[in-house]
This record gives C-alpha cells, structure tokens and sequence, in this order.
C-alpha cells in the first residue's frame, strides 16, 4: 500500500470526482490520503470531505500564499481545528518568497503560530518552504526543536535545509518535481534522506510526475513518484511502498484507522 501524503481534493479542479479519484487510488494501491486546507475558513468543507471517505484524511491551515487576504489566525484557534478526528496536522503553512503573495513577516508570524498550535494540540505541521531556505531553517530551529514533528512538504529546496530539518526530526515529502528530468541536485539530495523519513505525495491537483507531467495530477499517480524514490534508494517498489506508509503513520498516528 502507498500513501499520497498531501494533495488538495477540496480544489474546483476535483469538483464532482472525488469519489472516483478515491476509487483510482485505491486500485492504483493508494490506499489513504492526505488533503489539504489552505484557508481556515474551508476548514468545515474540507473535514466534511474527509468524513465522506474512509481513506481520506485532512490538514487544516492558512498557506502562506493567503495569510495577507485571509489574516493570521489565531493559534487557539487553530489548535481546536486539530481536535477532530479526521484532522491529522495542521498546515500548510511555511514561507514562500517565490511568488511573495503575501509579506514576508506576515508569513513568518503564521508559520510560527502553526508550529506552537501543533505543539498544544500534539498533531504534527505540514510545511511549504519555497526559495525561503534560510529563514525556514530558522524558524523550525527556534519554534520546532524538540517539540510535534512535521513534513517538508513537496521537498524541492537546498542540503543545508534538508539537513536542518532531518537534525529537527522532520520527514520529507517528495512529489513529482522528483520525476523531472532537470531535478538531478534534488534526487541527489533525496538520495542521502534516511528511508526511515522519507514520504510521497502528489500535490494533486498541480506537479504530476514524469509520465503524467503536464496534466492535471490526482492521488493515483503518486505511484510514479514513489517509483523513482524506490529507484534513488536502491530498493524494490515494494520495499518502499513499505517503508514510506510505515513512516506515514508514524507521522500522522490519527490517520491509522486506514491503515
Ligand atoms: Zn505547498
Ligand atoms: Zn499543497
């Protein structure tokens, strides 16, 4: 059995089709699934998705692409979000200074409230870090050391963070940027990821792995990716199918009812 780690079922892309995307996963061997909130105020529509679906779990956050049209919330607050029992993280937050949607402290300040409402609920933190590896490693060194763990989301960033967030007890998620041809320095560092941290994902509905790359992406293809994670580690499919949904419950412990 594989696991997609993180994709976005709730997304206008997927309207209409959730049942049968659950279902392709599921024959694809895809056996559970993560979805992921980017705005608070969806919370409810996507916990109740998740309920409709026996393998589909959720996270609950503000990415940081939103916090500047949406505002902070407030950690409490998120904290509660994570009660349910459908809700396995909260996130994704994090910082992306790609596209800079919104401030950067603004973002910084959301990040650092995610991690210490993980913290006080006890559920681990999804994490979006683009172009930012700096200021993430810093943020994760002082707000996340020793406390929940959490998952480098859709991991495409440099060593130095990698190694930051492996010293901090961090997983990290690859997703179909591992398939395409010029990712030759992030299958590198891939590559030297302990097989005890290491996740996959998709992404869906954005990033479908070589040979899909290019349409729209959904949660059975994260076979392909763990396809070339399985090739990186020198390792059988199954093998990695393995190791990755043992780490994928360790991660995320509400999501083993299925298991
Ligand atoms: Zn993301
Ligand atoms: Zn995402």
């Amino acid at each position: 059995m594989l696991v997609d780690s993180h994709c976005h079922l709730d997304f206008p892309d997927f309207e209409g089709e959730v049942d049968a995307l659950v279902e392709r996963a599921r024959e694809a061997g895809v056996g559970c699934m993560v979805t992921i909130c980017t705005r608070p105020r969806q919370a409810g529509a996507v916990i109740a998705l998740a309920e409709r679906h026996e393998s589909v779990f959720c996270a609950v956050g503000l990415h940081p692409h939103h916090v500047a049209a949406e505002g902070l919330s407030e950690e409490g607050d998120l904290a509660g979000l994570a009660e349910h029992p459908k809700v396995v993280a909260l996130g994704e937050t994090g910082l992306d200074y790609h596209y800079d949607r919104s401030p950067r402290e603004l973002q910084q300040e959301s990040f650092r409230r995610h991690i210490r409402a993980a913290a006080r609920a006890d559920v681990p933190f999804v994490v979006h870090s683009r172009n930012a590896d700096t200021d993430t490693a810093t943020i994760l060194e002082e707000e996340a050391a020793g406390q929940v763990p959490g998952v480098m989301h859709c991991f495409s960033s440099g060593r130095a963070l990698a190694d930051k967030a492996l010293e901090l007890g961090l997983y990290i998620s690859l997703s179909g940027i591992v398939t395409f041809r010029n990712s030759e320095g992030l299958r590198d560092i891939a590559a030297d990821v302990p097989l005890d941290r290491l996740l996959v994902e998709t992404d869906a509905p954005f990033l479908a792995p070589v040979p899909m790359r290019g349409k729209r992406n959904e949660p059975a293809y994260v076979v392909h990716t763990a396809a070339v994670a399985a090739g990186l580690k020198g390792i059988s499919g199954e093998a990695f199918a393995a190791a990755s949904t043992d780490n994928f419950f360790r991660l995320f412990p509400k999501a083993r009812p299925c298991a």
